[in-house]
């Protein structure tokens, strides 16, 4: 799976629609204190189906939509689209749209499609919104601090076998 290109529009502080091209290699991300640098990377994580507020380091998942400056009035939604070529090189679109108060919404190449949907896609191919693919700042400490039992979730996640669980949990369910 590689990401090659994001738009955000009321992202956080991405206010204003942005897109970006993300090449082969390795990409980093460079400014100074609070221009975006990690709001860039969840919003890689929440296209890819975080459902975590607090990883987002928010106390709602509405925390993510542009809540206004001094000069600029709040927005009522957020959105952000990944495009991805998956490993047999088919390409991928996704879309994740929230409108403050009424939740999110999914679409995968112009279908709607439920949260599960779009994390099984990333996290069968290990490049899922918690896959060690994505190193935020404190991961690595993190890493070092972590539980055995959460140091496991991190190799299942790099493995892409997180999904199975999923899938398996939903088997015993039916
Ligand atoms: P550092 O180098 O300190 O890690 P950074 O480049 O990673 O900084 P971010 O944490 O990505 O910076 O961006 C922080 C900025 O995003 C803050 O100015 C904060 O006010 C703004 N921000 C976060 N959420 C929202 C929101 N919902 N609406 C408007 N602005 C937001
Ligand atoms: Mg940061």
């Amino acid at each position: 799976m590689r990401i090659k290109r994001l738009k955000l529009s009321g992202f956080k502080s991405f206010v204003e629609p942005a897109e970006l091209r993300i090449e082969s290699g390795l990409t980093g991300v460079v400014g100074p204190n609070g221009c975006g640098k990690s709001n860039l990377l969840e919003a890689i994580r929440w296209v890819m189906g975080e459902s975590s507020a607090k990883s987002l380091r928010g106390g709602g998942m509405d925390d993510v939509i542009f809540a206004g400056t001094a000069t600029r009035p709040p927005r009522d939604f957020a959105e952000v689209i990944l495009f991805a070529e998956d490993a047999e090189r088919e390409e991928l679109e996704v879309v994740r749209r929230i409108e403050r108060g009424a939740g999110s919404a999914y679409r995968l190449n112009g279908r709607d499609v439920r949260a599960k949907d779009v994390s099984l896609i990333f996290a069968d191919a290990a490049t899922g919104a918690h896959s060690p693919a994505l190193v935020s700042q404190g991961r690595i400490a993190a890493v070092i601090a972590a539980k055995p039992a959460e140091r496991r979730m991190m190799l299942e996640e790099a493995a892409g076998i997180s999904g199975l669980h999923v899938r398996r949990k939903d088997a015993e369910q039916k």
